[in-house]
């Protein structure tokens, strides 16, 4: 069967081997029940973020009762590449949107990252945690993106080792063509590990670009002429680093 035979896609926390049977949660069943309007014996895709995607029949589907039977392995574990966004979050619909859009670019670690002129003060890790699941399950992949809790910027540089290679958005070089970041990305060897660094709507403070600048291993690069909103610019970041270095010219 191939995946696009698949009329549903579920993300199931738990043990996924042939013969186990699963309850889905009950926004599931909805799904599955009033939305999709599937029945008993179509079949659903299921994933638990660490063994890849499996094939299951619907046993059960009522108003007091769901159970989906788990027949075999469709697609073995896959990881996306190991890229980590940094973000000063914005405000909950757009930090919402970031969530989900980061998930479905394949990024693996989510960090709300607190700078000089972040307005937000508090972040709630839940929500994003239900947007990466969900973008996981509309995008087929197999791997959830890990939420960092909301931390200070220095600690988060901090916690992102050497070997990483970072790559600093940075609005004040947004005119200068010769960081503009595909060709920066083009110009340096494929990195195994990075981290896209994006800035609140204030952008970064003097101090921060002084840190910056004076890290090593670290790309200061250019998203085009046009000041992009925070949002924006993390998507434009990640699908240039998806196209040069990451999962975008392996396609399977
Ligand atoms: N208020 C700032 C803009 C901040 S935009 C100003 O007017 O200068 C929010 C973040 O998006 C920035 O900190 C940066 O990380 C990123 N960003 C937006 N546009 C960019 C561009 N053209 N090049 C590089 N980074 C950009």
């Amino acid at each position: 069967m191939t995946r696009t035979a698949f009329k549903a896609r579920l993300y199931v926390p738990g043990n996924l081997a042939t013969g186990v049977s699963i309850i889905p949660d009950k926004g599931q069943q909805h799904y599955l029940a009033s939305v999709m309007r599937l029945v008993t014996g179509d079949m659903v895709a299921l994933f638990n973020g660490v063994d890849g995607e499996w094939q299951a029949t619907i046993q059960s589907l009522g108003r007091r009762s769901c159970s989906l039977d788990v027949m075999a392995q469709t697609r073995p574990q896959r990881a996306s590449p190991d890229l980590w966004l940094l973000f000063a979050p914005v405000k909950k619909a757009r930090l919402d949107f970031i969530a989900q859009k980061a998930s479905e670019m394949g990024t693996s670690v989510i960090w709300p990252t607190r700078t000089d002129f972040c307005q937000v003060t508090r972040v709630n890790d839940d929500r994003l945690a239900a947007n990466a699941i969900e973008a996981a399950e509309q995008t087929e992949r197999l791997d959830i993106a890990e939420i960092r809790d909301f931390a200070p910027l220095g600690d988060v540089l901090d916690a992102v080792p050497e070997d990483r290679l970072l790559i600093w958005c940075d609005e004040a070089s947004a005119a200068k063509g010769d960081l503009n970041a595909v060709s920066v990305f083009a110009a340096h060897p494929k990195p195994q590990r990075a981290a896209i660094l994006i800035g609140p709507e204030g952008g970064f403070s003097e101090n921060e670009r002084s840190i910056l600048d004076q890290r090593e291993n670290c790309l200061k690069v250019s998203l085009g002429p046009r000041i992009l909103r925070a949002d924006t610019a993390a998507i434009a970041a990640l699908t240039c680093f998806q196209s040069v270095y990451g999962d975008w010219p392996n396609i399977t």
